[in-house]
């Protein structure tokens, strides 16, 4: 019997008079690699803000395995093992890729005891074993060779992979993607591909927006689609290929 890692229940959310989700009720199971796509404007990252607490949605409930997640902030959600990527990333620029890394916010006793002077061994001991997660976490991602270069000064494509590897080091069950392969050359992203299908191996459960129609029609499965802040489709890519609704919203608006 499959497991919902992650579902959301009547998710409605206004922009002023405009409806971005209209009642949208989903379910990633524990496990797959879900893709989520439809055109432009959809509301595929409104939905993922509505889920990691980047905006409180108007109406609905959000749940992560059997719990109510509705409204936590990202930080709290990520401290429970949600976490998501940007779909543009905001990293500090003039800190190096490993500095990046290790303000991922983890539950650090060391951040709640800092400037404890009695605690500083255990603090500075913290840290080293913060450092060195990141360097793990960047040499799983192939990215060893950035760890002290300027967040600002690397590729865009790169910038992509970091910011995966920022979310790793919460070490996550459930991550979403907003568009992780947008603007990435085919190399770098042939290297999320793999790194997301290895993550999956290990029992990481994936929820993708992605444009990009041959990445998801090979890599995720199911796929669900949203078209005016509904949700239109669910099912497997192949299924997604004959669906005469789903084609009808790709060719009625701009993708
Ligand atoms: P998608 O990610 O599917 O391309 P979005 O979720 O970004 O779409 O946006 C869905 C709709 O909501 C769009 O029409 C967009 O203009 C609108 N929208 C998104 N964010 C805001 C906001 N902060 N204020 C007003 N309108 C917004
Ligand atoms: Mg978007």
């Amino acid at each position: 019997m499959a497991e919902a890692a992650l579902a959301t229940n009547g998710l409605t959310h206004d922009f002023g008079a405009f409806r971005a989700l209209d009642d949208v009720s989903i379910t990633v199971q524990r496990g797959t690699i879900t893709g989520l796509i439809g055109p432009n404007g959809a509301g595929k990252s409104t939905l993922f803000h509505a889920i990691t607490g980047g905006l409180r949605p108007d109406a609905g409930q959000v749940t992560l395995g059997d719990q109510t997640i509705t409204g936590l902030s990202p930080d709290r959600l990520f401290a429970r093992g949600l976490a998501h990527t940007f779909q543009i990333p905001k990293p500090f620029a003039r800190m190096t890729v490993l500095e990046n890394l290790m303000l991922a916010p983890l539950a650090q006793t060391g951040e709640r005891l800092f400037g404890s002077f009695l605690r500083r061994g255990a603090v500075r001991a913290q840290e080293r074993a913060i450092r060195d997660r990141a360097l793990e976490v960047l040499d799983f991602m192939t990215l060893a060779h950035l760890a002290d270069h300027p967040a600002g000064k690397i590729s865009g494509g790169q910038m992509k992979l970091v910011e995966l590897a920022r979310v790793l080091m919460g070490d996550p069950e459930v991550i979403l993607l907003d568009e992780p392969a947008a603007g990435v050359n085919p190399s770098l992203t042939g290297t999320l591909i793999e790194k997301i299908e290895e993550l999956n191996r290990r029992g990481k459960t994936f929820f993708i927006i992605e444009h990009d129609m041959d990445f998801v029609m090979r890599h995720c499965d199911p796929i669900i689609a949203l078209a005016q802040g509904q949700v239109i489709f669910e099912g497997t890519a192949q299924q997604a290929q004959n669906d005469p609704q789903l084609l009808e919203a790709y060719l009625g608006a701009p993708v």
